[in-house]
C-alpha cells in the first residue's frame, strides 16, 4: 500500500492541531449561548467578539464589518442576493469562471428580473479590464468578481477592477475564498467593499465562514437577508453563532497570520519539484503564464485522462476540478476555451501545508511513471 499524499488544499484543507485544540477547549467551556445574559452566554459572547476583533485586525478592518456565516458559499449568497434585495431592479457584472455559489445566486437574481453580464476570461482566464469598463451601466448596481480562481489558480487585479467599479459609483464585491490563503487580504488596500471567506481553505474548520460589509461604504439596512429570525450578526444573519466553529476560524486566521509568507515561499518550492519530476512529458500548465498563485497548479498530459490517473493513482488525492461542482464538466476550464477533451484530461494539484517537498516529488514520481507506462 502507498502512503496517502492529500494534494487537493483547494477543496478542503485538514485542520491544524492548533485550531482542533481550540474547537475542543471552545466545545468544552464555551457552551453558552452568545445571546443569553447569564454567565455562561457572557463568557460566549465575550470569545466571539474577541475572533471578530481577531479577524478585523488580520483584514485592517472594523470588527463591526465582520459578520459570521456558514462559509463562503453562504458569504457569497449574502452579498448578492442582499445588496439585490435593497432594489427592485437593475444590472450586476460578475465573470464566468466564479464559483458556482457567485454564479448560481446571479441566475437566481436573472429569474427574478435582475440583468447581469457575465464576462468571458481569455485563453489564460484572464479578464479583460475594458470589457469590465464597457459592461457597467447607469443601473449597475454590484460588480462581484473572485481574488483567486479555485480550479485554475489564476490571481484577478482586484484593485484595478475596484478602481473601476469605484469610479462608476458601484460597489465591489470579492470572492476571496482562494486568495486567503495565498495573499495578505486587505479589503481597505485592495478597494473591497464587500468580501466572502471560509474557514475550510486556512486549516480551519468547515461550515464557518466571513462576509465582511464595509460599514462606510455599504449601507446594510436595506440588504436583504437570507434567514429571518433573530437579530444575531447586527440583524444580517439570523442564528445562533457557531461559536467555536468561529474560535477555530480565529485561531486558523493567527496561524495565517504567522505561517502566510512562508506558505507561499514553500508552495513554490513544491511547484517546481513537480515541474522537475514531470520534466520531459508533454505535460502543459492550464493557466499558461497569467498571474496565478503557485499553490494552485491546473495541467494535463497528452493523451491520458484525469479520471484515469486519478483511478489508478488513487494514493495521491488531487482532483479534476471544483469539488462543488465534480460531477459536470469545469465550466472554469470551458470558459477559458479549452475543448471538451482538453477538460477530460485536467487536475489540479494543491501545494498546502502539509504536503512537504518530498511528498510532492514523489508524487510527482508516481505520475511521472504512470504517464510514460500510458504513453509506452
Ligand atoms: N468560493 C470559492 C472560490 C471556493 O473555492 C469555495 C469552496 N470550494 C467556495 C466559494 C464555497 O465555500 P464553502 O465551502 O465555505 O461554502
Amino acid at each position: 500500500m502507498k502512503r496517502i499524499i492529500y494534494l487537493d488544499y483547494q477543496a478542503s484543507t485538514p485542520v491544524a492541531p492548533e485550531v482542533l485544540e481550540t474547537l475542543q477547549e471552545s466545545y468544552r467551556e464555551l457552551y453558552g449561548n452568545p445571546s443569553s445574559l447569564h454567565g455562561a452566554g457572557l463568557e460566549a459572547r465575550a470569545a466571539l467578539e474577541r475572533a471578530r476583533r481577531q479577524i478585523a485586525r488580520y483584514f485592517d478592518v472594523s470588527p463591526r464589518g465582520v459578520h459570521f456565516t456558514s462559509g463562503a458559499t453562504e458569504a457569497n449568497n449574502l452579498a448578492l442576493q442582499g445588496i439585490a434585495a435593497g432594489r427592485k431592479s437593475g444590472h450586476l457584472v460578475t465573470v464566468a469562471t466564479e464559483h458556482a455559489s457567485v454564479l448560481s445566486p446571479v441566475a437566481r437574481l436573472v429569474a427574478l428580473g435582475f440583468e447581469a453580464t457575465v464576462l468571458p476570461v481569455d485563453r489564460n482566464g484572464a479578464i479583460d479590464l475594458r470589457k469590465l469598463e464597457d459592461s457597467l451601466r447607469p443601473d449597475t448596481f454590484l460588480v462581484s468578481a473572485m481574488m483567486v480562481n479555485n480550479e485554475t489558480g489564476v490571481l484577478h487585479p482586484v484593485e484595478k477592477i475596484a478602481e473601476i467599479a469605484r469610479r462608476r459609483g458601484v460597489l465591489f464585491h470579492c470572492d476571496a475564498t482562494q486568495g486567503l490563503p495565498h495573499r495578505r487580504v486587505r479589503p481597505g488596500v485592495d478597494g473591497i467593499d464587500l468580501m466572502s471567506v471560509s474557514g475550510h481553505k486556512i486549516y480551519g474548520p468547515k461550515g464557518v465562514g466571513v462576509l465582511y460589509v464595509d460599514p462606510e461604504r455599504v449601507d446594510r439596512h436595506p440588504m436583504g437577508r437570507l434567514l429571518y429570525g433573530g437579530a444575531q450578526e447586527q440583524g444580517l444573519r439570523a442564528g445562533t453563532e457557531n461559536v467555536p466553529a468561529i474560535c477555530g476560524l480565529a485561531m486558523a486566521f493567527r496561524l495565517l497570520d504567522a505561517s502566510l509568507e512562508r506558505d507561499a515561499e514553500e508552495a513554490l518550492e513544491k511547484r517546481h519539484a513537480f515541474f522537475e519530476g514531470v520534466r520531459g512529458l508533454p505535460f502543459s500548465a492550464t493557466a499558461g503564464e497569467a498571474p496565478g498563485v503557485p499553490a494552485i497548479l491546473n495541467g494535463r498530459f497528452a493523451g491520458v485522462l484525469a479520471t484515469s490517473l486519478m483511478r489508478d493513482l488513487d494514493h495521491l488525492q488531487f482532483s479534476s476540478g471544483s469539488a462543488c461542482s465534480s460531477s459536470a464538466p469545469s465550466h472554469v476550464l470551458t470558459a477559458m476555451g479549452l475543448t471538451a477533451e482538453e477538460v477530460r484530461r485536467s487536475f489540479r494539484i494543491g501545494f498546502g501545508r502539509f504536503a512537504s517537498r518530498d511528498d510532492v516529488r514523489g508524487a510527482a514520481e508516481d505520475i511521472a511513471g504512470y504517464v510514460k507506462h500510458v504513453l509506452e
